[in-house]
């Protein structure tokens, strides 16, 4: 049993929403401070009930980066009250532009040693498209600027799905990141909820074959260029997989923090309400929200750790997970038939998915969580 901890803390502010973006953050900037106050006094409060060593502290949002670096020390200094591992990794969201060489220095020097830019694409017009307040250019200066600061691990994030956008296109951004010589780099499908403004685009994005050859292309450069895949989405140099981000994966335990912010700890998911206002006013303790929370029943569990584990290249323990099953053996079957199919495979008794078995991962996953009577 993992007994150390994650802290996620997502800081809700953008300079303005991109189109596509579901995330909770509002572009009022005039609350920082009374945020960061409620952050402070939430971390502070909840470092009093989980006493467990922390080894991951992830910034997201939003965008952190638009934190002043006295606000950001106000919040390290918070921190302080729970027990951080000295070599623990400590990531922070940053999207391009919104951050200077200066303030790289400056949250080095607080102890961030991991960064994760929100860099999409490098071609001008989709970014437009995406709405975002940055350029191509401005990704590649962010980058240089950063490695001036001394940052040699940073991880860049890319869609891929956009309107139009050929493999060639999407190949294009994904060798144009390789050039800047990240540590990780993060694939995404655009995927569009009803509630955002390019919902009303969603017939012009490329069509599932071009997604397809868009994804399996991207992983052919990555690998080429030595980045190992660890997760459907994730690739990274050899020792820069992302601890934090493989607590999710793994059901290991994280706290979140500020509004939006979920967490799974003592066997419970639970997630604070995506209001600033609400927040600001009173952010709820740790121990409200445990007990508001009902503990994951087996059947949650076992579902989770399925879709879960499948994610991750290092798969699933087979016989083990069956072992927890009313009727493993049906759920083997199963497993076993994605082998000749070359959907799945097998090595030392884990079976993971194979890029092909990624691409249809919601199909796979339904019969498997079915054959498990899940
Ligand atoms: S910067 Fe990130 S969090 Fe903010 S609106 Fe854009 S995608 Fe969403």
């Amino acid at each position: 049993m993992n007994n150390t901890l994650g802290l996620y803390l997502h800081i809700p502010f953008c300079l303005r929403k991109c189109g596509y973006c579901d995330f909770y953050s509002v572009t009022d900037r005039t609350r920082t401070d009374a945020f960061v106050d409620s952050l402070c006094a939430q971390i502070r409060g909840a470092a009093q009930i989980a006493k467990e060593p922390v080894d991951t502290v992830f910034f997201g949002g939003g965008t952190p980066s638009l934190l002043s670096v006295k606000q950001l020390e106000r919040v390290f200094c918070a921190l302080t009250a729970f027990s951080i591992a000295p070599d623990a990794e400590i990531s922070m969201e940053v999207n391009p532009a919104t951050a200077n060489e200066a303030a790289f220095r400056a949250y080095r020097a607080l102890g961030v040693n991991r960064l994760s830019i929100g860099m999409q694409s490098a071609s001008d017009r989709e970014l437009k498209w995406l709405s975002r307040v940055h350029s191509a250019a401005d990704t590649v200066k962010t980058v240089r600027e950063l490695t001036r600061a001394g940052f040699d691990n940073f991880n860049l994030d890319l869609i891929y799905g956009l309107k139009e956008q050929t493999a060639r296109d999407f190949e294009a951004s994904v060798c144009a990141a390789l050039e800047l010589c990240p540590t990780h780099l993060s694939l995404y499908a655009l995927t569009l909820s009803e509630t955002v403004p390019l919902y009303a685009e969603r017939a012009r994005l490329s069509p599932d074959e071009v997604q397809e050859t868009q994804y399996l292309r991207a992983c052919e450069r990555l690998r080429e260029a030595g980045m190992a895949q660890y997760e459907i989405s994730n690739f990274a140099s050899p020792g820069f997989a992302c601890a934090h981000n493989l607590k999710y994966w793994t059901r290991a335990p994280y706290l979140g923090f500020g509004p939006g912010a979920s967490s799974f700890y003592s066997g419970r998911r639970f997630e604070i309400a995506p209001d600033l206002d609400a927040y600001c006013g009173k952010p709820p303790g740790l121990e409200e929200l445990l007990e508001r929370a009902p503990a994951l029943s087996e059947t949650d569990a076992l579902t989770e750790e399925l879709i879960l584990a499948l994610r991750l290249t290092r798969g699933i323990d087979a016989r083990a997970y069956a072992g927890k099953l009313k009727d493993g053996r049906r759920f083997l079957s199963e497993l076993d038939g994605l082998i000749p199919a070359g959907f799945a495979a097998e090595t030392d008794g884990r079976v993971r998915l194979t890029q092909n078995g990624f691409l249809v991962s919601n199909e796979i996953l339904a019969r498997l969580l079915c054959a498990a009577g899940l």
